[in-house]
């Protein structure tokens, strides 16, 4: 008995050892690659994935420490680490990883959009994020050191109001760039060669002169949630909201651009690809929401960075103006992936449940499909109003 036993105990080391040598070799470095790389401050999972750092760009050095499921671990500087998926590395064998200087810094304004470079002599990871009262975008660079001794300010720059820096540690460099408008309105960050980019958007003065991104969500074979009665799918009226927008934007003569308007499927990946490549002054993405408790319903809308939450708040003020359309409420920190985007302000709306049999009612109502998208209008102009 005892010789059987211990006959199963070596039978389950020896499975274990193949196991772990059938793991893929941890990589001492990688270097982000592919489309759309991006840095993760957990590896923990809800349905939208775990919490989103940023995207960052490619070639950007980083030490593996660790390996969770399909992320790698990667140190950022000496206290701080992120999450990345790993198809979006590529491993590097041996190399060194010296600290990064930054130098010289360069405000100014273009044709397009005002820009303020920073110069360094490597590609380190980064991220940036959105502060609100007074608005700001902080940048923090890891594995990199202050050589800061020249900072240019022209005053083409019309979106910057002052630029300044702080090291907060050894090797953590944090970036502050004032905005002259109290209202977040766009900006990306990448490299430029060695040099870090942070390119901003200027505020057009009219909605007229806006172009109106309009997401239809879900398509093809991504039906979405489907009619508590009707059986109706999510995907089928989503584009109905989206062209009913369209319709009223045409009308006011603003530009608008369609992510789809026939029954085809769209990786959000690509929605967000689309997006940043057609730059739209503001992207809309509508919804309808389910949920497993019939008695949740109303209208909710969605950002991600705290920068751009008065425009998700204008929009549900307005369809608050419906007449038995309930609030569901103004939802942040959202890791839902077409409303991850610097570049522009955008928002999110479900505009109410198909799990919920009077919501359900209200969406087969072509005259409140009207409605809606005349308020989601009436929403974006307000907010343009108000932020001039
Ligand atoms: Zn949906």
């Amino acid at each position: 008995m005892l010789f059987k036993k211990l006959i199963f105990i070596l039978f389950v080391l020896f499975l274990q050892t193949q196991f772990i040598a059938a793991q893929d070799p941890i990589p001492p470095y990688i270097l982000t690659a592919g489309k759309l790389p991006q840095l993760a401050y957990s590896s923990g999972e809800d349905r939208l994935g775990s919490a989103k750092m940023g995207y960052i760009d490619t070639s950007v050095l980083m030490k593996v420490i660790d390996t969770v499921k399909n992320l790698y671990k990667v140190q950022l500087s000496a206290s701080r680490h992120a999450f990345i998926e790993k198809i979006y590395t590529q491993p590097i064998d041996d190399t060194v990883l010296p600290i990064a200087l930054c130098e010289s810094w360069r405000v100014k304004g273009g044709d397009e959009f005002d820009s303020v470079s920073f110069s360094l002599n490597g590609r380190v990871p980064y991220k940036s994020w959105m502060e609100i009262n007074p608005s700001r975008i902080k940048i923090e660079l890891y594995n990199a050191q202050s050589n800061i001794n020249w900072i240019t300010q022209l005053s083409s720059g019309k979106t910057v109001k002052n630029v300044w820096y702080e090291q907060i540690e050894s090797d953590v460099l944090q970036i502050t760039v004032e905005l002259v408008k109290q209202q977040h309105y766009g900006y990306s960050v990448g490299y430029n060669g060695k040099s870090l980019l942070l390119k901003l958007r200027r505020m057009p003065a009219d909605i007229r002169k806006m172009t109106v991104a309009i997401d239809a969500g879900h398509g093809g074979t991504n039906l979405g949630a489907s009619g508590i009665n009707s059986g109706i799918l999510e995907k089928n009226y989503t584009v109905l909201f989206a062209k009913e927008l369209q319709k009223i934007l045409k009308k006011q003569k603003i530009k608008v651009l369609m992510v789809r308007e026939a029954d085809t499927t769209i990786d959000n990946k690509d929605r967000v690809l689309w997006a940043q490549q057609n730059n739209p002054d503001v992207f809309i993405s509508f919804h309808l929401n389910s949920s497993g408790r019939s008695d949740a319903k109303g209208a909710s809308t969605y950002y991600k960075h705290i920068g751009y939450r008065s425009f998700t708040q204008s929009i549900l003020k307005r369809l608050l103006e419906i007449k038995n359309l309930e609030e569901f409420g103004n939802i942040g920190s959202f890791n839902f992936q077409p409303i991850q985007p610097t570049e522009y302000p955008s928002c999110l709306v479900e505009v109410a449940f198909l799990s919920n049999e009077q919501d359900e009612k209200m969406i087969l109502d072509p005259k409140f499909r009207y409605k809606v998208a005349y308020q989601v209008y009436l929403g974006i102009k307000d907010w343009v109003k108000q932020w001039k």
